[in-house]
């Protein structure tokens, strides 16, 4: 019996950019490995080496999750959709908000501000003083912290925190909305600052310009209501996960990647946490970044909007939050869907009997090497731009191997270059030629490693160009355009 199990826009590059594959099986698990026989590139994605699935994936039929059938073994009825849910750099009803016992009176020019608000029966006064008496801080003020800082401006929350350690960059302006281009170069958190109070200066804006770590998060956090998690990487969301646990503060998450985003309000009293959903991180390098990704501009306006919105409901302790319910967003196809979602009694924070009773070591958790060894991870042998263009003016042969996407290839590219991405290259070796001197190099360095350390394991020797085509832009060649 063929089943259809929906694609995520992550592992798409591994089933021909399809969305929705059918597959056969009677069971998740005969579904699972005819899936990973048509496309066998997916296989080591879904699965660790010891043959299980990785912990960084959920499997789910329909809305359930297989962790709570039976596995692997789930059976399957016709019409059942199984759907792979991987973590990306992105049910019941919430319970009651914690309480916000602060009165505060609203004045004339406010209540004409708030009129909106005020003629809602399921906010009126008393809500609208929760939302002044409430407060939010935000974790980052880029694509998910933008729109989600103003809509809380203007909704007329009490005090905004942001948390941001950034300058405005101009690559930032295309989804980035709390920035224009004459803030940029600004730290992100001046220019944020100026542009929520212009929208309401009824809102006490705190910025806090230093990088979250597990030295300061328990401390800032503790005087807000409610957490949002605008981060883009995993070491610092397993942070904010753990702290909002620690400290029961509603962590109203959202995460996003190319077309597609995820959000869900986690760390709610008896509420799933972000580890009940993926206990462990994806090894460094097999999930692409946003910055290697892509995404697109508005994606992350409708799920930083959308965790907006989870805040002022957990503030206002109405509403049916997203507690319990993995809400996802496919932008491209324009579709919502939900998974349903449980605390797992046995997660490491959250459950039952916790073995992570503080904060921890986030970088080493999710593996990430500090940015200035990653390009020279150990034994990956380099050569610079430099050395690089000295050798084409010697005319010396070689091959010059990009390993980046087809679309980045069409923005620049270093001429004489053969294009294999890298998700592609375990299966192309073939074309690299043996008898020559093998370049590699990607946008900045760090796909192109992972690569040679792939050829490596190949038996094929190659130098990584350090930094990238955006170092041959920089020093050999500024014509061509960056991106
Ligand atoms: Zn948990």
């Amino acid at each position: 019996m063929a089943h259809r199990v929906l694609i995520p826009t992550p592992l798409r590059p591994y089933t021909s950019q399809q969305d929705t594959v059918d597959a056969e099986g009677g069971t998740v698990g005969e579904v699972l490995s005819s899936l990973t026989t048509t496309y066998s590139d997916l296989k080591r994605h879904l699965y660790a080496d010891d043959g299980k699935l990785r912990h960084f994936v959920n499997v789910y039929v329909n809305d359930d999750d297989i962790r709570y059938l039976e596995r692997d073994a789930t059976k399957l009825k016709p019409g059942d959709v199984i759907s792979i849910v991987p973590s990306v750099a992105g049910g019941a009803p919430g319970p009651a908000a914690p309480a916000v016992d602060r009165s505060t009176d609203l004045s004339n020019a406010e209540i004409q501000r708030y009129s909106r608000h005020l003629i809602l029966p399921e906010v009126g006064m008393e809500g609208q003083k929760r939302i002044k008496g409430g407060s939010v801080l935000c974790v980052g003020a880029g694509g998910l912290g933008s729109p989600a800082a103003l809509y809380l401006a203007a909704a007329g929350i009490g005090r905004l925190g942001i948390i941001d350690f950034d300058n405005v960059d101009e690559s930032n302006l295309q989804r980035q909305i709390l920035h224009g281009t004459p803030d940029v170069g600004r730290s992100k958190l001046q220019s944020a600052r100026d542009r929520l109070e212009a929208i309401n200066p009824e809102v006490r804006v705190e910025t806090y310009e230093t990088r979250l770590t597990s030295s300061n998060a328990l401390e800032l956090f503790k005087d807000y209501d409610v957490i949002l998690d605008g981060t883009d990487n995993f070491a610092t969301r397993y942070l904010v996960n753990d702290a909002c646990v620690l400290l029961k503060k509603p962590n109203a998450y959202g995460s996003i990647f190319r077309f597609e985003g995820q959000a869900s309000d986690f760390a709610t009293v008896g509420g799933p946490c972000y580890r009940c959903l993926y206990p462990e991180p994806p090894p460094p390098g097999l999930v692409p970044s946003c910055a290697e990704g892509g995404v697109l501009g508005v994606l992350p306006g409708v799920i930083g909007t959308i965790q907006a919105t989870e805040a002022l409901k957990l503030i206002l302790g109405a509403g049916s939050t997203l507690v319990g319910r993995l809400l996802l967003y496919d932008a491209w196809s324009m579709k919502f869907r939900e998974l349903k979602l449980r605390r797992d009694p046995n997660c490491p924070i959250c459950g039952d009997h916790p073995s992570i009773k503080g904060l921890i070591d986030y970088e080493e958790f999710c593996g990430v090497t500090p940015v200035a060894t990653r390009a020279a991870g150990p034994g990956v042998p380099e050569t610079t731009v430099e050395e690089l263009k000295a050798r084409v003016d010697a005319k010396k042969p070689f091959f010059l191997l990009d390993v980046r996407e087809p679309h980045e290839y069409q923005i620049s590219r270093i001429a004489g270059s053969t294009l294999i991405p890298l998700g592609q290259l375990p299966n192309r070796l073939a074309e690299i030629p043996r008898d020559q001197e093998l370049i590699v190099h990607c946008k900045s360095g760090q796909r192109s490693a992972r690569a040679v350390t792939l050829l490596k394991e190949n038996g094929i020797e190659a130098k990584n160009l350090k930094g990238g085509i955006l170092a041959w832009i920089d020093r050999v060649d500024p014509s061509l355009a960056k991106y």
